[in-house]
């Protein structure tokens, strides 16, 4: 299909591709100045659907294609060859729309690490005074928490019976109390906090977007999937898209800004020529910049699941008391249908542990979930979630062809370390929540387990229970690396090494993963990006 230039539209400054939970906060922050035209691209459709604002919807989201990329991984080698199951949010609000809500940072060692590989810039020094913009927590301001930022952090207005059971036998255990895992401390477990505004998800688009909307210098156009980034003599000029059967092709005055994620923002650079020149040239793609770092670098969180059934119906796992808990929320945004499922967790730090950080983060879900959830089991149960905060393993994006509608294919490559140390600490994640299943506080809801069959599995009895049965946490990261070296993609102003007018502002450019989940890190990244594209960034 032959792209139709777009003469008559305005000489954007900006194009947004992607309007995810980095996309949406460059689409407020720069179109803040009406002199500043802004176009958002965003392949997915408006997020109008009331299971993406019910929070207790994400569990009926799972298996919506139409807000989804629904992706699968390549045959994993460590995993008996398993293909793991990879969403994505494909509406506004990107991934912010379909997860799961809870408001972590990781710790100031994870952006330390970051800024001593080569990301200037990004120390925790630099980066809390863009957490604090970002948050509007609803327990005030501290010299850690903003309370006047678009991201609504609240503390969940339901709590499940199980999910303080969990939090009273993780004690029983030997944990302490958190309160507060983006505090002083972010050992313990507890209660997460959400990203929430009065009972309804907080996603980028409804913290960033939604209060920009009417702007009339901010464009935002749905079902427009980018094709290929359009570059002339080393600098990118704009975007070739597709919307509603039509190809456009759009100038791009100032820059182009790649918010695509960690999977689609490396297969768009590569359609648009730049990667590794071999992996290109096989596809017919003409070479712009040879970058083999593109698409490189993939880490994601492993997660291994310890599921029990319980003997009391208490739990989310029934249907039919879900839909009274809907028409309750409908009616008053309280009850189950507030709950965002994995309501309680926390950080460990493992007997392995190098350092003297948390490297286990539990999410405890009062419900049974195999394979996401997408396979339902018989009766109620319920479900601790474990994974590895800083695998060592890498993997990678590559391309499977070179149309900008085929999947693109993905290595995550877990347990693939040298070592064996990532595939250690899962067995360790498997003991720990062992450990804290067989407390006392489980004992009046506590029957038959379900995965592992056995409680008693020794180290290989555990680590083929891994290979079977891990999946993945949702937190790709690290195709688009930052860094000062010639081999990361992007420098520490988030620019495309060898191109210029272009910069990828999304999960993808983390050096690591930080110790949690991923979202208040990318929206901390969208903001401090926009202040460098301003030229408003300290350094
Ligand atoms: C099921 C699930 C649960 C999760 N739970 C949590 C949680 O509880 N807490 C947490 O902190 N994190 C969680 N995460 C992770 C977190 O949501 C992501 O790390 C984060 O949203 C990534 O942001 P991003 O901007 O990099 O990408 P995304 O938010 O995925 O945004 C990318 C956007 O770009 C669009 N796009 C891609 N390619 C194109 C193209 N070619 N043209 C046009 N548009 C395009 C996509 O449709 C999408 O809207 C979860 C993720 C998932 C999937």
């Amino acid at each position: 299909m032959p792209a139709r230039p777009v003469k008559a539209a305005p000489a954007y400054d900006y194009i947004v591709i992607g309007a995810g939970s980095a996309g949406c906060v460059l689409a407020n922050r720069l179109s803040e100045d009406p002199g500043v035209r802004v176009l958002l691209l965003e392949a997915g459709p408006r997020d109008w659907h009331p299971f993406i604002h019910m929070p207790a919807g994400l569990a009926k989201l799972v298996n919506r294609k139409g807000v989804n990329w629904n992706y699968d991984t390549a045959a994993e080698p460590h995993l008996d060859g398993r293909t793991l199951w990879w969403p994505r949010g494909k509406v506004l609000g990107g991934s912010s729309s379909i997860n799961a809500m809870c408001y972590i940072r990781g710790v100031p060692g994870d952006y330390d690490d970051w800024a001593a590989g080569g990301a200037t810039g990004w120390s925790w020094d630099d980066v809390l005074p863009y957490f604090r913009r970002s948050e509007g927590n609803t327990r005030g301001s501290d010299a850690l928490h903003g309370a006047d930022g678009p991201l609504s952090v609240s503390d969940l207005r339901h709590v499940n019976p199980l999910s303080h059971a969990f939090i009273e036998a993780a004690s029983q255990a030997g944990y302490p109390r958190n309160d507060d895992f983006n505090g002083a401390a972010q050992q313990g477990v507890g209660l997460y906090q959400v990203t929430q505004r009065d009972g309804a998800r907080c996603s980028s688009a409804a913290a960033y977007l939604a209060p920009a909307r009417q702007r009339p210098n901010l464009t935002i156009v749905t079902g427009a999937l980018a094709r290929r980034i359009t570059i002339e003599h080393g600098r990118a000029t704009g975007v070739i898209y597709t919307a509603r059967g039509t190809a456009f092709h759009q100038p791009a005055a100032r820059e182009v800004l790649l918010c695509g994620g960690a999977i689609n923002s490396p297969q768009l650079l590569m359609l648009s020529g730049i990667g590794a020149a071999d992996d290109l040239q096989a596809h017919g793609i003409a070479v712009v910049h040879d970058a083999p770092g593109v698409g490189a670098n993939l880490q994601d969180h492993l997660d291994i699941c310890t599921l029990w059934h319980s003997t009391q119906r208490v739990t989310y796992d029934r249907i039919s008391d879900l839909k009274i808990a809907f028409d309750y929320y409908l009616r008053c945004r309280r009850g189950a249908g507030s709950s965002n499922i994995a309501e309680a967790g926390g950080f460990v730090r493992s007997r392995l542990a190098p350092d003297d950080r948390a490297d286990i983060q539990f999410h405890f879900v009062p419900a049974m979930l195999d394979d996401h959830g997408r396979h339902r089991l018989e009766g109620d149960g319920y479900t601790l979630h474990a994974c590895f905060l800083r695998p060592r393993s890498r993997g990678r994006i590559a391309l499977a062809s070179a149309r900008p509608d085929d999947k693109p294919r993905i290595e995550a490559n877990y347990l693939s370390d040298a070592e064996g140390f990532d595939l250690k600490m899962m067995i360790e994640c498997a003991k720990v929540s062992r450990d804290i299943l067989a407390q006392s506080a489980f004992d009046a809801y506590r029957g038959t387990p379900i995965f592992p069959a056995r409680d008693d599995l020794d180290d290989a009895g555990l680590a083929a229970f891994v290979r079977t049965k891990a999946e993945s946490v949702y937190h790709p990261v690290g195709t688009c690396r930052m860094g000062n070296d010639d081999a990361s993609v992007v420098d520490p102003q988030l620019r495309v090494r060898g191109v210029e007018g272009l910069r990828v502002v999304d999960a993808s450019v983390m050096p690591a993963l930080p110790g949690g989940n991923t979202n208040a890190p990318t929206i901390m990244i969208a903001e401090r990006a926009a202040d460098l594209i301003r030229g408003m960034a300290a350094r």
